[in-house]
């Protein structure tokens, strides 16, 4: 054999650097000749033909679709010989190849017999053959046909309707011709792979026969599948005849050659149970003739046979599935747990939303896995336990005519309720008419069988192979209904399970846990105010003008004299204003790039001060009009609970210094007030870690300045060092290096920007390092601070280990931010904290029902439109309306230059949240507006959910990100397909022209690969 060649991924732009396989044009096998085109691939610009110059055969493994693929690496191979043609086991696209869309199997649809004595019309262009429909399905039966002999078939026609052994299902045809004849009669069984009809390419040539139906010719159809079967490359060809037997059911999420399944058959092996050696991971003949037979299903049929009197008829698709099912689950070491738990609270909840109580049983079921999560895995023979995350619950429905259905609800971890239940009233529709299609009855990784309806007092249900446990629920009585558990021991234990039903009794009987509200919080009482906010930033001032608005009577008890709180006196504000500043000096350097000259910038720091001071005054005195104007009750003091229904307000600490943080005396003074719910909104103050040294720098005539304390620099530093990556320290980094400074900023993780896309942060830091006073430093070890204000030495060791001290005016410390929750006396009101941090769902309710906690005191995204937002999803509880904070549409700006931002999921966190999703990007190197302003550092990112095409994430890195990303907020918040953003008009030349060229484009291509996979 010659080396075969290797078709690389194309540089198909000046900028492309790496490619999106989008779709295979050529199949493994395929004869390759000079100039075939044989994948298309996206660029950084569209999506483009791999055009080989060669002949051959295409030979894997083959670039997965969607996969990111380098330029110049390998996309696939050609091979000089068909048989030097390997299906690629290394590549998932090879290895996901379904039977179907083997050579060997595609060919065999096309020469199969009809089940009768008539032969296949010679001018058949295309065999319509019984398709598999699910797992266990080995033949159907017709039961009508949809289209009459002579019909013009379109590609996607329902030709007929086949019972398989769970539902009545479509029997789809993506060919185009005139249905002809032999067509197999209706109430004929066809095995799966066996011909049906045929299609032709004129009216001319339709033969319009019925088959007679014929055992014989089923076999010669099992048969002829079975040798093509074996003359895929690669596969080892066995060398026994099976005709004659029905082929064992295919095993779960795996491929079996047909000859395989009929060994299978004959051996009563169960092929769950087989490993596998054929490519992709297809069971061969000769992996079942080494393999054992099973225990389970196959050998029952060695249980001793009991004659049983009477004239037995034989059972029907559906009774012999379930018979199975029922045997197969002998094989399981079960155990059964219960438990009573009230369901009174959930039917109530349930009415209020509208939703089913057995969906929201489900979710209940789901919600309590999040600690369990081996309650949704399963036992695989042999020895294997597959972990699962998606929790897809199937519930038993009684079929019209008799029988159970188990419709299978998707995703009921990560789905809304109200979602959930749309989905579950569709599903039920169709299952009571035996209409479902096979993923929607198959593959459940739990079960629930709810006869309480039915009066029963207690019952227990059959768990069967696939699953660990199933759920029976009994009838409500006064004690609560019976929830029994039947779970396999290999893969949960006793204590497993009885602390799951535990978790699941606190969901259901608590449903304003995560349910959301039935009505306002506000206890009924005699309290000074209905609601007393402490905090006065973003967060509190949000959360209390909502409440005011909606006519609560509110105290904001601030610790300051002006509202505003560290957004407003040392935070977002404060930052912009220098921020604002630097661009201008930094927008100067590009004039001479458009023919402008300029002299040099100086700034006048005196100036910017009294600018800076001036803004934050203003807005801080406006804030406190609006406040009282909305009747907010506004007490300066600093707030500690009493009680779980009074706040001790401390006024000992009270100056009239809006910028400086206020510190409480020794001595307390101060009033208590009452009240019906209370938002804890403090904040979280810069955190200092134990870097020796650090912390006695802090203090007055010390060098280590803090995000509280930088503010203070009566004149702008020429040398700083910066410790902390995190968005505090790089937006410092950068403003000091632009207004002159030389800044070295030094992380101890390997990476800037923890919450940022990896590649945005990668190129981020590639951009900093390339300004001219400004170099970061990642993955160092600080071992010293020391000296005064400045004359500060730092002594740290680099990636290697090598030791530096460097010599500079100040340090600032970026080294994030913590609350500090001491002077608060939460426990005096019953408040959980974890970590320094105050525990809240995302309602913003803490542990105790009446007290909320909203912002930087919660932890999670520190940034000051989610302390305003999650104000408001408090209020709005409070006032017992539904409103949660979705941490997956929250948004981030970090104001370097060029700005990176964010919404929503990166493909990694969609990736980790279960959600099949893809990405697409583009350079702004190549945007017209971008090289006029000289602004082509960075990229834009889209990612979206391949299953609903909807935007589920925007990352960028550009000049203007932080105007650009108002966009992709709104695509994101609004759960915006790809279709809409890429229909939408956007105004030329503008930066957004990016958002629609990405999503047309990254749309075009799902499309694509979707019309190949369903080749
Ligand atoms: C340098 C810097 C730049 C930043 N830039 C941005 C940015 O560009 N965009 C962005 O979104 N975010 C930015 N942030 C973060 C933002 O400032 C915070 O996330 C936001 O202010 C948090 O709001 P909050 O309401 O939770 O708390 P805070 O704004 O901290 O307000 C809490 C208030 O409560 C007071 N308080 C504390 N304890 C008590 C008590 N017991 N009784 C009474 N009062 C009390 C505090 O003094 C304060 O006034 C920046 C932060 C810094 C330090």
């Amino acid at each position: 054999m010659t080396e075969p060649y290797v078709i690389k991924m194309p540089q198909l732009s000046d900028t492309m650097t790496e490619g999106v396989v989008v779709s295979w044009e050529k199949a493994v096998g395929d004869k390759i000749e000079r100039g075939d085109i044989v994948a298309t691939v996206e660029t950084d610009k569209a999506i483009m033909d791999v055009e080989v110059f060669r002949d051959g055969y295409l030979s894997g493994p083959l670039a997965a679709i969607d996969s990111t693929v380098p330029v110049g690496e390998a996309l696939a191979l050609l091979v000089s010989s068909a048989d030097d043609v390997r299906l690629g086991d290394a590549a998932p696209q090879a290895g996901k190849l379904a039977e179907s869309q083997q050579p060997g199997v595609a060919a065999a649809s096309r020469q199969a017999t009809a089940p009768g004595t008539v032969a296949a019309p010679e001018a058949a262009s295309y065999t319509i053959t019984m398709p598999q429909l699910s797992d266990t399905m080995t033949e159907g039966v017709v039961v009508s046909w949809e289209k009459l002999v002579g019909a013009r078939i379109k590609r996607g026609t329902v030709v007929a309707t086949v019972e398989t052994d769970k539902a009545i299902m479509d029997v789809e045809v993506f060919h185009e011709g005139y249905l002809s004849g032999p067509v197999a009669a209706v109430d004929a069984t066809v095995p799966v792979g066996g011909a049906m009809a045929y299609l032709v390419d004129s009216k001319d040539q339709v033969i319009d026969e019925e088959a007679v139906p014929s055992t014989k010719s089923a076999e010669t159809s099992t048969a002829a599948v079975a040798a093509e079967m074996s003359a895929v490359p690669a596969a080892s060809a066995p060398s026994v005849s099976v005709s004659g037997v029905t082929p064992a059911p295919r095993p779960q999420g795996r491929g079996a050659t047909p000859y395989a399944r009929g060994i299978a058959t004959r051996r009563g092996i169960d092929l769950n149970t087989v490993s596998a050696s054929g490519p992709g991971g297809v069971i061969t003949a000769a992996d079942v003739q080494g393999a054992q037979p099973a225990s389970g299903l196959a050998a029952a049929a060695g249980f001793p046979q009991v004659d049983v009197p009477g004239d037995g008829r034989p059972m029907n698709k559906l009774e012999k599935a379930t018979s199975d099912a029922m045997t197969a689950s002998l094989s399981m070491p079960t155990f059964r747990v219960t438990t009573s738990i009230k369901l009174g609270g959930l039917i109530r909840a349930s009415k209020a939303q509208g939703a089913s109580v057995t969906v929201t049983i489900a979710k209940a079921c789901a919600l309590a896995m999040r600690e369990f999560p081996n309650m949704n895995w399963c036992y695989q023979p042999q020895d294997k336990l597959v972990e699962r995350s998606g929790v897809d619950i199937g519930m038993a429905v009684a079929a019209d005519g008799g029988g159970l259905v188990v419709p299978v609800l998707r995703a009921c971890e990560s789905r809304e309720l109200d979602e959930l239940n749309r989905d579950w009233k569709d599903l039920v529709g169709r299952a009571r008419k035996r209409r479902l299609k096979p993923d929607e009855y198959t593959g459940s990784t739990f079960q629930i069988s709810n006869m309480g309806m039915f009066g029963v007092s207690h019952f227990d249900a059959i768990a069967t192979p696939g699953i660990a446990a199933i759920l029976a629920i009994s009838a409500d009585t006064e004690q609560g209904s019976p929830f029994t558990i039947t779970a396999d021991h290999r893969v949960v234990n006793g204590a497993d399970v009885a602390m799951y039903l535990d978790s699941l009794k606190t969901l259901i009987e608590q449903p304003q846990l995560w349910m959301g509200p039935s009505g306002p919080a506000v206890a009924e009482g005699d309290w000074d105010y209905d609601v007393v906010v402490v905090g006065g930033g973003p967060g509190g001032e949000d959360c209390a003008r909502d409440l005011a608005g909606h006519g609560m009577k509110v105290a904001l008890v601030n610790d300051a004299p002006l509202p505003g709180g560290e957004c407003l006196w040392r935070g977002c504000i404060p930052s912009k204003a220098w921020r604002a500043a630097a661009d201008r000096i930094r927008d100067r350097l590009d004039d001479d790039h458009l023919g402008i000259s300029s002299g040099n910038s100086r700034l006048d720091w005196g100036k910017l001060e009294a600018t800076r001071r001036k803004v934050l005054e203003t807005r801080g005195d406006m804030a406190l009009k609006t406040d009282k104007g909305v009747k907010i009750k506004y007490i300066q003091g600093f707030g500690r609970f009493v009680d779980g229904h009074t706040l001790f307000i401390d006024t000992s600490g009270n100056n009239d210094d809006p910028h400086s943080r206020a510190r409480v005396a020794d001595q307390p003074q101060g009033e208590n007030v009452s009240f019906g719910c209370a938002v804890i909104a403090t904040g979280a103050p810069p955190f200092v870690p134990p870097i020796p040294g650090a912390i006695e720098g802090l203090g007055e005539g010390g060098g280590v300045l803090t995000s509280d304390t930088v503010w203070t620099l009566d004149k702008q530093p020429k040398k700083l060092v910066v410790i902390g990556g995190g968005a505090i320290g790089l937006e410092m980094a950068q403003i000091f290096q632009d207004f002159g400074a030389q800044v070295t900023l030094l992380e101890a993780q390997d990476r800037i920007l923890a919450e940022v896309e990896p590649e945005i942060a990668k190129q981020l830091t590639a951009v900093l390092n390339d300004d001219p006073r400004l170099t970061v430093h990642t993955s160092v070890q600080i071992e010293r601070i020391s000296g005064r204000a400045g004359a500060v030495s730092i002594k740290y060791k680099d990636q290697a280990g090598k030791a530096h001290t460097i010599k500079v005016e100040h340090v600032i410390m970026g080294t994030g931010k913590r609350p500090v929750l001491d002077g608060l006396d939460l426990d005096k009101a019953g408040v959980v904290s974890e970590n320094s941090v105050i525990k809240a769902d995302a309602r913003c309710r803490t542990n105790v029902a009446h007290i909320f906690a909203i912002g930087d005191v919660i932890g999670g995204l520190m940034l000051a439109h989610t302390a305003a937002q999650q104000g408001r999803v408090a209020a709005a509880t409070i006032l017992g309306e539904d409103m949660k904070y979705e941490q997956d549409k929250d948004c981030g700006v970090i104001f370097t230059r060029p700005e990176a931002a964010f919404v929503g999921l990166s493909l990694e966190q969609a990736r980790a949240a279960g959600i099949d999703a893809a990405e697409v990007k583009v350079p702004m190197n190549i945007d017209a507006k971008a090289m006029i302003n000289n602004e082509r550092h960075g990229m834009i990112k889209i990612v979206a959910d391949k299953k609903t095409q909807r935007i589920i994430g925007v990352h960028l890195l550009a000049d203007h990100a932080d105007t650009l990303i108002g966009e992709a907020v709104m695509m994101v918040s609004g759960n915006m397909t790809l279709e809409q953003v890429g229909r939408a008009i956007h105004p030329h030349p503008t930066q957004t022209e990016l958002f629609g060229e990405l999503a047309r484009r990254l749309s075009s291509r799902l499309r694509r690969s979707a019309r190949v996979k369903a080749k």
